[in-house]
């Protein structure tokens, strides 16, 4: 049995503080979902671990380029800003948190299955060894996975609803040698491809060829991560209606609850955030992120949570 409450992997220091540029992108959105989740009651079902460390400069090194990760830790552009994000010193430190964030969310989750873990992050998937690319910095997913393999020998795939591409593990395999053991190749990082009933199909069938890896214990961790913007009033415009977008979430924590069946045990789970981009109202993107997350509780925790989110029509 799960956990009533998600271990969730946050400190402030993960935020970009207020006054500071980056308006609207990653930067806030862990605190701004917190808030949101306070204020519908929902902040309760978390529980909260804040006493981690950063990561240091030369753990970056796994995923980046030395030349890469020193100068953005100095400021210098252009590199420091390839994310298309400002830099300054307070954003660079909460890249060391949010990092980090993912990091012990894993491995709290190898050694408590029965805890279902939350980071909430974003802005780590388009990065690439050499520089930053589309508000991501560096590859969170990389260097996480892989300190757990070098750690562990346990080996993750990453479920990666965001509504684009995420690239930076694929990217990263010829740079980091051991990266195809740690997220192993074909069912490491499953974007589904295509839109509404098609992206459905395949996302469905995509989970069918991660049962078997899991089952034949190829992999033995799993990191969700349902970014906002596959929903098709995201500023980017996503993939999918609400009621599609809610169908991803349920289809996804069945599939968990039946894979723990079959394998008479939890296996770890580890939920981020990811993009999710509404200038307009962005209560809508945080409403689907919650969703998400009373869909897990429900479906996995025991809780029976009744929560519709308010989704403002574009
Ligand atoms: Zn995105």
């Amino acid at each position: 049995m799960r956990k009533p409450q998600l271990s969730t992997f946050y400190t402030e220091k993960m935020v970009l503080k207020e006054g500071e540029k980056n308006f609207s992108k990653s930067p806030q959105k862990p605190k701004w979902l917190l808030d949101f989740l306070e204020k519908n009651e929902l902040l309760k079902y978390l529980e909260i671990y804040q006493n981690f460390e950063p990561f240091i400069k030369e753990e970056f090194y796994i995923a980046h380029t030395q030349n890469y990760v020193d100068r953005f830790f100095e400021g210098k552009k252009p590199l420091a800003e390839s994310n298309n994000l400002e830099w300054s010193p307070q954003f660079a430190e909460t890249v060391q948190y949010t990092n980090a964030s993912l990091y012990e969310a894993i491995k709290f989750a190898l050694k408590n299955p029965e805890s279902i873990c939350f980071s909430p992050v974003s802005g780590f998937h388009h990065a690439q060894p050499m520089y930053g690319m589309g508000y991501c910095t560096f590859s969170g997913q990389v260097i996480a996975s892989v300190k757990i393999f070098r750690e562990t020998g346990m080996r993750g795939a990453y479920i990666d609803l965001d509504g684009h591409f995420g690239n930076s593990i694929e990217d990263s395999r010829s740079f980091v040698e051991d990266l195809n053991e740690a997220i192993p190749k074909g069912f490491g990082n499953i974007n589904p491809s295509g839109s509404h009933e098609r992206y459905i199909d395949n996302f469905k069938r995509e989970l069918n060829i991660l049962e078997t890896a899991i089952l034949e214990n190829q992999i033995n961790y799993l990191v969700f991560c349902h970014g906002a913007d596959s929903h098709e009033d995201d500023d980017t415009k996503g993939q999918c209606n609400t009621k599609e977008w809610i169908m991803c979430a349920e289809i996804f924590y069945n599939f968990v609850k039946k894979l723990d069946e079959k394998l008479k045990k939890p296996i770890p789970l580890v939920l981020c955030l990811f993009g999710g981009y509404r200038k307009d109202d962005y209560d809508s993107v945080l409403g689907l992120h919650a969703k998400d997350l009373v869909i897990c509780l429900n479906t996995l925790c025991g809780q029976e949570i009744r929560f519709e989110p308010i989704l403002m029509p574009k």
